[in-house]
């Protein structure tokens, strides 16, 4: 340890930055199942998809073949004010946990919005703008995505309306306020401003509302009013592929010091970080080119790639959207209310299924209280608040590198470290006060949500 030839932060120079995402679509074998009409079950067709998203999108989303899309330089540019993000030798944790393994982090939390979300929310609202659209309506539950959209949007000159989960809304009354600060419309849903949101609340007047009828309302709204779309912030390829930048920043940055990694470890909501992380290695692993160990990591409250089925389903509880094959609980599970908001997806990205389902990666699921044990160990030495998120990534990392320490194997492992931490410091309170649960579903639970699955 006493020879530290590799800087702890390792940049990259703005011309070192990637010009082009990555679509690791073009050299999987197996590629991902099609979107299907959820009346039809026919595949969607462009012209179909293009009700709610917008053109470029829809190309991106469809194509399974171009390797490489260039990044258009307004969007680069705009990157430029917060990439590249700095990939980090964790030595100080390394020196706490006295293993031999090398960790290393790429950490997307140091803007604003606090999470790499920002990455595609600017890609969405550029081909908006570009379309010539008034503007874009999307759904949130935590607040990350619509406060980074939000921030995308305000730098475009486009109107972002944000359907806000009401609990959340209520409960995170700070990020809501970041989203107003960049000038985005705020409603808490369910609301009285579209028809399924008006049905909901007289259905179940006071409920507190869920992602699935945000994004309802979302839609119902984007494909109503002329001039606006629909946006989404994961789960979508076209999501991984404008979040590639990611592992092709992280690529560049350690080929330059001559490291490769043996282990990498992202967590997983819609899989739109570790997908976008791990992009450029698993393109080598696919090829034939190298090999990675590659996991997945999930909270055990809501176990869609280790506890799920692989099959088509709904994307959203209002049915509207079109039907995803993925590793899914089915759109009627309801998770217990852990604090990793961004990791209560019940489906994954159909890109990751596949692989994972091929064989190519792992997933591992942990609890939460073990998750911010890890947070608080990284925390105390490396500086930085993670976010709940992020932490489950931490967690396996760190297991990880126990287990060299056990073998001594002095293994490279690099994970993706998503975001901060300080809009969930109530979580972190329940932690400290020694009120936090572990819920893990049983399989009753899970069968519930199976149930609800499409059966065609
Ligand atoms: C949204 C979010 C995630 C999970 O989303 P993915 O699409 O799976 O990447 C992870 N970490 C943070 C900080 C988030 O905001």
């Amino acid at each position: 340890m006493s020879e530290k030839k590799i800087p702890y932060k390792i940049y990259l120079e703005e011309n070192e930055m990637p010009k082009f995402w990555y679509n690791l679509r073009a050299d999987m074998k197996n590629k991902p199942a099609p979107l299907l009409n959820p009346g039809t079950h026919q595949p969607m067709t462009a012209e179909e998809l293009s009700g709610v998203f917008c053109e470029e999108l829809v190309k991106q989303e469809l194509d399974n073949e171009t390797r490489e899309y260039p990044i258009p330089e307004e969007i680069r540019d705009f990157y430029k004010m917060y990439r590249p993000s700095p990939l980090v030798r964790a030595y100080c944790l390394e020196e706490k946990l006295q293993t031999p393994a090398k960790i290393y982090y790429k950490f997307e939390g140091n803007n604003t919005s606090g999470s790499h979300k920002l990455n595609s929310a600017i890609a969405q609202a550029y081909y908006a703008k570009k379309q010539g659209l008034k503007g874009v309506t999307t759904e949130t539950g935590a607040g990350q995505w619509g406060t980074a959209l939000s921030m995308a949007c305000s730098y475009f000159g486009l109107d972002c309306k944000v359907y806000m989960v009401k609990v959340s809304y209520e409960q995170k009354p700070f990020r809501r306020e970041v989203m107003r600060t960049y000038g985005a419309d705020v409603t808490p849903s369910p609301s009285d401003t579209t028809n399924v949101g008006r049905k909901i609340l007289e259905q179940f007047p006071g409920t507190t509302g869920s992602l699935g009828c945000a994004i309802s309302e979302a839609v119902e709204v984007a494909v109503s009013n002329p001039g606006y779309r629909y946006v989404l912030g994961s789960v979508l390829n076209q999501v991984l592929l404008h979040q590639s930048v990611i592992g092709l920043e992280s690529k560049i940055a350690m080929d330059k010091y001559g490291i490769k990694p043996d282990v990498i470890i992202g967590c997983a909501g819609g899989g739109s970080n570790l997908g976008g992380l791990i992009a450029p290695f698993m393109g080598e692993k696919l090829r034939g080119e190298a090999d990675y160990q590659i996991i997945a990591v999930e909270p055990a409250s809501c176990p869609s790639l280790t506890r799920g089925k692989y099959a088509y389903d709904f994307c959203d509880t209002g049915m509207v959207c079109p039907l995803a094959k993925m590793y899914t609980l089915g759109s009627g599970f309801i998770p217990a209310p852990n604090h990793a908001g961004g990791l209560r997806y019940h489906g994954m990205s159909s890109i990751l299924s596949q692989l994972y389902d091929d064989g190519y990666m792992e997933a591992r699921s942990v609890e939460q209280t073990a998750v911010f044990a890890a947070a608080e160990q990284f925390a105390r030495v490396e500086g930085i608040l993670p976010a709940p998120e992020s932490s489950h990534a931490i967690k396996v990392a760190i297991d990880e590198a126990l287990k060299c320490k056990e073998t001594g194997e002095e293994k490279t492992i690099l994970f993706g470290l998503t975001g901060t931490g300080y809009f969930d410091l109530v979580a972190y309170q329940k932690y400290h006060d020694g009120e936090m649960s572990d819920y893990i579903p049983t399989d009753e639970e899970l069968a519930k949500g199976f149930a609800s699955l499409p059966q065609f």
